[in-house]
């Protein structure tokens, strides 16, 4: 099961591999958006590192709760306040529970797409990170009752055909809308560092 020091562990290292992967991310944001999706990330989670090796949250909900301020607060993208949702979320149905089983961790991260849909208003095949995000939910959705390592490793699989199949999509949400049908032929950045995370947090629990 996810407890505190497994969430802790995730958060480092997904830490370490948007930091690893920093510049292929602003690589894939700079044809159909700003460029700083990778420095947009790396650098909110160094500081969620940072700030959750100096404070030591007491469960798994307040160590996803303090993630999210974090990310609120250093990052200035469009995809700092989505992300800071997932993990608010994902927090308030984590509350009151010491550590989180497969079936949990599905309603969390059922409850951190449904709030970032909410605030964003992408749907499914907009060319976002919800087109990595939806499938992972679905994939675990359907294993609420197997191990959590192998549920978290088809939902990171799940991710990884999402964020691929947003190649060919054009983009009806966030910077990469403003080009219309030139966004097709590119791989939504945003989609790329959610299959990323949840493939660190397989990586954890595996
Ligand atoms: P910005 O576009 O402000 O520079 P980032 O580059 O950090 O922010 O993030 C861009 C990513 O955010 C996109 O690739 C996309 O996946 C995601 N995104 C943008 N707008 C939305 C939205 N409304 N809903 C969901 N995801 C979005
Ligand atoms: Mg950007
Ligand atoms: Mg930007």
């Amino acid at each position: 099961a996810l407890d505190r020091d497994a969430i802790l562990a995730w958060l480092a290292l997904a830490a370490d591999r948007l930091e690893a992967e920093k510049a292929n991310l602003s690589e894939l944001d700079r044809p159909i958006g700003d460029g700083d999706h990778g420095v947009n990330m790396a650098r909110g989670f160094a500081a969620v590192r940072a700030k959750l090796a100096a404070e030591q949250p007491a469960d798994p909900a307040a160590v996803l709760k303090a993630a999210a301020m974090v990310l609120l607060s250093t990052v200035g993208g469009a995809s700092g306040p989505l992300y800071a949702t997932l993990l608010l979320q994902a927090a308030g149905k984590a509350t009151g529970k010491p550590s989180l089983s497969t079936a949990d961790w599905a309603d969390c991260l059922a409850a951190g797409l449904a709030g970032i849909v909410q605030r964003g208003k992408a749907a499914v095949g907009d060319k976002t990170m919800v087109d990595a995000l939806d499938p992972a939910v679905r994939a675990l959705d359907a294993r609420r009752d197997q191990p959590l390592a192998a549920a978290l490793a088809a939902s990171a699989e799940a991710a990884r055909e999402g964020m691929a199949a947003t190649v060919p999509l054009v983009a009806r949400k966030g910077r990469a809308s403003y080009l219309g049908e030139r966004s097709a032929g590119h791989q939504d950045p945003g989609a790329t560092s959610s299959h990323l995370l949840l493939q660190a947090l397989a990586e954890t629990a595996a």
